[in-house]
């Protein structure tokens, strides 16, 4: 395939951006990818590792003459990021980013966006615990889904550019408003996380379960909470913060649910439990008939390194 992108700028060099430059890299969808993060040990393993094509110190330098930019940082960081890049920007280049978030990255951003210059936020449903340079690979967005969020102004052929270089990457592109993104990622993605940091902690608390035995007894229920709580503690900080009234609106609706599973223990109303049981599963069903994990007992997919 020929360069969709003559040069990208990947801001950020971890989980997400490393995984980018791994699968453009592998279709040959970029003529240049010019890569910086914040600090100088991550640029010092990515120059080691040849994750980019160059390797620049300030992220002024990176989006110098940059037809793509991709902000991959934390959503926290976005705003700060456009803010530094905006003056250097090229115009009519396309500034997107992979936060979690979108109402928040919008705002964060999107002032800061000069004349001229198209920003299209999106958003791959593709992610695994691990995080930094070394973690990506050029698989991670394949049969994924990605969300990105134009808006009325949005440029149709920047739009449809940006599409190709996901579906190019492996990617199912759906577009969808900032808003109701939020609200969906905050009931498949944000709660279950914060579900899963909190039967963690549970655990941890619980002294008369020691270490050891949490680890050695660990079944495929509490395994699967800690790899999901393994997740990086400053990416999933700025999720909470930054998506706080859809995450808070699912919450409530988790806290009711509970309560009404832990009445019908507490009387012992098996119907319940089995009729709740058996419409959760159906569920689970439906995500593998999507293709969305496989059937297999270690919790679907394993991470495949490069
Ligand atoms: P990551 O592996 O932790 O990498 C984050 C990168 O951002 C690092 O290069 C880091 O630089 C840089 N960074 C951190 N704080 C910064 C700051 N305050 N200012 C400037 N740069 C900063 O993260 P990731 O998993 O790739 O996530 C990147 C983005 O993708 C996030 O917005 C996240 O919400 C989104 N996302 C993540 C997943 C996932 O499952 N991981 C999935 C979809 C989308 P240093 O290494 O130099 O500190």
């Amino acid at each position: 395939m020929s360069p969709i992108y003559d040069r990208v700028a990947l801001i950020g060099l971890g989980l997400i951006a490393g995984s980018m430059s791994h699968a453009m890299r592998r279709a040959d969808l970029a003529g240049e990818i010019v890569g910086t993060a914040r600090s100088p040990e991550t640029r010092a393993i990515a120059e080691e590792i040849g994750l980019c094509d160059q390797i620049v110190a300030t992220n002024a330098e990176a989006v110098e003459d940059a037809d793509l930019i991709v902000l991959a940082v934390p959503v926290g960081a976005m705003g700060a990021v456009a803010a530094e890049i905006a003056p250097h920007l090229k115009p009519g280049a396309t500034v997107t980013d992979v936060g979690s978030v979108k109402k928040a990255v919008v705002e964060a951003v999107a002032p800061h966006i000069p004349e001229g210059v198209h920003f299209i936020p999106a958003h791959p449903l593709a992610g695994t615990e691990h995080s930094g340079p070394r973690s990506g690979f050029a698989e991670l967005f394949e049969n994924r889904w990605c969300l990105i969020v134009p808006d009325e102004n949005t440029d149709a052929q920047a739009l449809d550019r940006l599409t190709c270089l996901w579906e190019a990457m492996g990617s199912n592109v759906e577009t969808m408003d900032a808003e109701h993104h939020d609200l969906v990622l905050a009931v498949t993605s944000h709660t279950p996380h914060l579900i899963a940091y909190t039967m963690v902690g549970v655990a941890d608390d619980l002294r008369r379960v020691t270490d050891s035995e949490v680890i050695k007894f660990s079944a495929a229920g509490f395994r699967d909470f800690t790899r999901i709580a393994a997740s990086d503690p400053t990416m999933w900080r700025d999720v909470f913060l930054s998506n706080k009234e859809a995450t808070l609106e699912i919450l409530g609706r988790f806290t009711e649910e509970l309560f009404a599973l832990q009445r019908a223990i507490r009387t012992g109303d098996g119907d319940q439990l089995f009729d709740y049981f058996t419409r959760t599963r159906a569920i689970r069903r439906g995500i593998i008939e999507a293709g969305q994990d496989t059937d297999a007992p270690d919790f679907g997919r394993v991470a495949k390194k490069p």
